[in-house]
């Protein structure tokens, strides 16, 4: 089955093809988040389209090594690590955790490899180093080290593979220190930053004295150490594509003189209630702030998932409200079907078949995932349809599990699971796990107390083929 995306480099839709001789192994690389503050709901779009592409690339066949990154030094962070007056790895290491923590709310597979850039710091040094031997970067008065925009043009390299650049504001050597800066400037930018005392104790030696990495370097030296001077796909947020993504691609073509990356996706931006998501606004939503409200994550992952991700999504409260609705709707059919099927070995109906070529063909068109939602509220319309009591066609147990499996199938794409098993807080699962052990040890008073607890807390519990299990009550 092709695999058709969008490929940022070449402006179309084209057939995805890896690098693999026997069109096998995929390398993904994601930029990941910088661990200095909550991940808000526009970086979770990108990292839930990232899960979305790397489970489809494995539905149809591919072997994905997934890698992405932890920024856990640049500028934001060593201001904030000023402030508040933590080490660096105490800071970061809050943000880190609880970032992987809202991967697992939103049900992110965990990417097989979340190198850090301060444990990369020989690499970032040896590809420096690399640059400097192809006299495309230099080292300016005071000791930093940047990349040369006009020597890599001079090798014959292009600077502005991902967006058009308009090189004739441009002046030659004109240098840019920060790791963020506009679109306006084609400028030099830094790749070894000298130690100044704002640096704190954030520093490293280096050959060109101590210091630190610039941001666009850490992402070329972690992803090439993990997928290889030449890789597959790279993927992040469109605001990344300038500066950083072409960096990315400057510093590694500049210093292996290989082609880097051979498909390029970006997401788009997310408004939130129509406007640009900011502070001021109040229109700024960490997950956290989400779930505060009621949400669960499986609700976000589901109005995320609704978009296409080269569309400017708009984010609503009321969208939310709306998954809420929808997943109670896909829950309740699921829900019936098992009821029928309990145990029956599934047979394959025009329905079932139905959901999985439409979800297919759908996700082949560039990750089409409106469509293949809509194929999904097919199947429940018409399994809604088959399900009405009395109604002409009623459903044998194997007709039902074979309509559940289906959606077991296509479920694997998007990662939508179980009210129960998703939703459940860790704990509420320790006490149903102590329940059964009061129950096996007949210890029913007990078990019976937890029960009440757990109801209490708005949950009951419900007994499945597979054992019990925790359900909203
Ligand atoms: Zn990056």
């Amino acid at each position: 089955m092709p695999v058709r995306l969008f490929n940022t480099l070449t402006r179309q839709v084209e057939e995805f093809v890896p690098l693999d001789p026997a069109g096998k192994k995929v390398g993904l690389y994601c930029c990941g988040p910088t661990v200095y503050d909550f991940a808000h709901i526009g970086n979770i779009r990108t990292f839930v389209f990232a899960d979305l592409t790397r489970r489809w690339l494995e539905f149809s066949g591919f072997s994905v090594q997934h890698v992405m990154n932890i920024t856990d030094v640049e500028d934001k962070i060593i201001r904030k690590v000023r402030e508040t007056g933590q080490s660096l790895g105490e800071f970061t290491g809050k943000y880190e955790a609880e970032f992987f923590s809202d991967l697992t709310t939103v049900n992110c597979l965990r990417p097989h490899q979340t190198p850090r850039a301060t444990e990369h710091i020989p690499e970032i040094v040896a590809l420096i180093a690399r640059l400097l031997e192809r006299g495309i970067a230099y080292k300016a008065a005071d000791g930093s080290i940047y990349f040369s925009i006009e020597k890599y043009r001079g090798c014959g390299c292009k600077y502005g593979q991902l967006v058009n650049l308009n090189f004739d504001g441009m002046r030659v050597g004109e240098r840019v220190a920060s790791d963020e800066y506009e679109k306006e400037s084609v400028a030099d930018f830094a790749l070894w930053k000298s130690r100044v005392p704002d640096d704190g104790d954030v520093f490293w030696p280096s050959p060109w004295g101590e210091g630190r990495p610039g941001w666009h370097i850490e992402c070329s030296a972690m992803s090439m150490k993990a997928l290889g001077e030449s890789f597959d796909l790279h993927l992040g947020g469109e605001d990344l594509a300038f500066p950083h993504h072409e960096d990315e691609i400057a510093q590694s073509e500049g210093a292996t003189g290989k082609p880097f990356v051979k498909h390029w996706m970006h997401g788009y931006h997310l408004l939130v209630e129509g406007k640009k998501m900011s502070k001021s606004l109040g229109n700024y939503f960490t997950l956290r702030d989400l779930l505060a409200k009621g949400f669960s994550g499986r609700e976000v992952r589901f109005l995320l998932l609704s978009a296409h991700y080269r569309e400017q999504f708009n984010f609503t409260l009321e969208g939310l409200a709306g998954a809420k609705t929808a997943l109670a709707r896909l829950d309740e059919c699921v829900a019936k079907l098992k009821e029928i099927a309990d145990s029956a070995a599934p047979i394959a109906s025009p329905v079932s078949g139905f959901l999985v070529s439409n979800f297919k063909n759908a996700l082949e068109e560039d990750l089409n995932v409106s469509k293949a939602w809509a194929a999904v509220f097919d199947w429940i319309r018409a399994n809604n349809q088959a399900l009405t009591p009395g109604g002409a066609h009623q459903l044998s147990p194997g007709e039902a599990a074979g309509l559940l499996a289906a959606w077991t199938e296509v479920d694997r794409v998007l990662g939508i699971g179980e009210p129960a098993q998703l939703e459940a807080p860790a704990e509420l699962l320790a006490l149903l796990e102590e329940r059964q052990a009061a129950r096996k040890a007949k210890d029913f008073k007990r078990s019976d107390a937890i029960r009440d607890e757990l109801k209490a807390k708005g949950w009951i519990i419900e007994d499945t083929s597979k054992g019990p299990r925790l359900k909203k009550a």
